[in-house]
């Protein structure tokens, strides 16, 4: 059993930093740096040895948020200037819900089975989004069969819709929807724009049976907000109690590093570096965020090659790759041991 009073050091610090104050709204909010002095700090009060799978000496987990399966807005605007007839189509295609370029679920599955790991997929199934012209894939029977297959290798999660993360009812319909379709349970969930309330929101997850929710990080930029780099057991102040359920901090996210304008070749060699000045010693958990759409998506090939490098760097330098829940799962045996 998890013993939460190994904890209590760790959130102290973390409350009078201030790091409770993450809003959702609070797009302005960009880190470029990893920073984990309060993981630090935790690892030698606790004095932890910390045991990984293969004997690996840090963690890669593998999400991938699944938004788009057919054209995406971006797409259909980068292609309108060069390209106008295809613009059309992918227009067309993604009103009528029949292009689905982005069905690409179990060519991820299968590249990424090469480096012997099975990733995590959050699937957004709400009703309604944000941007225009939302098509609800979770009804087309071609994307369920996929989504179905693909469950007996990878892990299936929630990807709360814009609006329903902060209303129980609409997460525990959502989190339904995908049980049903893949006749199975899930544990994980990462909220759409990583909107979140603190700390409502892990209240609600909790609610809805979530074991780990991972959507604390940034949106533009990369890092640990926090100063994390473990899962940890949210407290809610104003309740005083803890809060049963697992926040797996959210490292790098394609798109973020995007918005910031970061070079692909530099964030890479940023890596590598923390990987072997940080990671290795301390134990980090590095959770990665690549959108399915992003890793076949032509304007942005430089980032989805970012990805495969640091894949298969891990591989090859002591890293361990896991999913969400297997990520949770180790964490967990290390501190009840
Ligand atoms: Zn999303």
């Amino acid at each position: 059993m998890l013993n939460p009073i190994n904890y209590v050091h760790f959130y102290e610090s973390l409350l009078e930093r201030g790091g409770e104050k993450y809003v959702y709204g609070n797009r302005e909010d960009s880190s470029t740096k990893f920073e984990i002095n309060l993981s630090v700090d935790f690892y030698k009060q606790n004095k932890i040895g910390l045991k990984y799978p293969r004997n690996a000496k840090y963690i890669i987990v593998v999400t991938h948020d699944v938004d788009n399966i057919y054209p995406s807005l971006g797409l259909i605007k980068y292609y309108m200037k060069r390209n106008p007839f295809k613009a059309f189509r992918y227009l067309l295609g993604r009103i009528r819900g029949n292009k689905r370029i982005f069905l690409n679920l179990k060519d991820i599955t299968e590249r990424e089975s090469i480096y012997g790991f099975h990733p995590t997929f959050f699937l957004l199934v709400s009703d309604e989004d944000v941007l225009p012209l939302y098509k609800n894939y979770y009804r087309d029977e071609a994307v369920r069969e996929e989504i179905y297959l693909v469950s007996k290798y990878a892990e299936l999660g929630l990807h709360t819709g814009y609006y329903s993360f902060n209303n129980l009812q609409r997460i525990i319909e959502e989190k339904k929807r995908i049980e049903e379709l893949i006749r199975g349970k899930i544990y994980g969930v990462r909220n759409h724009y990583l909107n979140f309330i603190i700390p409502r929101t892990w209240n609600l997850l909790s609610k809805a049976g979530f074991i780990y929710d991972t959507t604390l990080g940034f949106t533009k930029g990369f890092g640990y907000r926090n100063n994390m780099c473990y899962p940890y057991i949210p407290f809610d102040y104003e309740q005083n109690k803890w809060i049963n359920i697992f926040e797996l901090p959210l490292t790098v996210m394609d798109r973020a590093l995007i918005k910031a304008n970061i070079d692909p070749d530099m964030f890479f060699d940023k890596v590598k570096k923390f990987i072997e000045s940080e990671a290795m010693k301390y134990g980090c958990f590095i959770t990665l965020l690549w959108h399915n759409d992003l890793l076949y998506d032509p304007r942005f090939k430089k980032y989805s090659e970012l990805f495969w490098r640091i894949i298969e760097y891990a591989y090859r330098n002591e890293g361990v790759i896991l999913n969400g829940l297997e990520a949770i799962n180790t964490w967990t045996r290390n501190i009840s041991r």
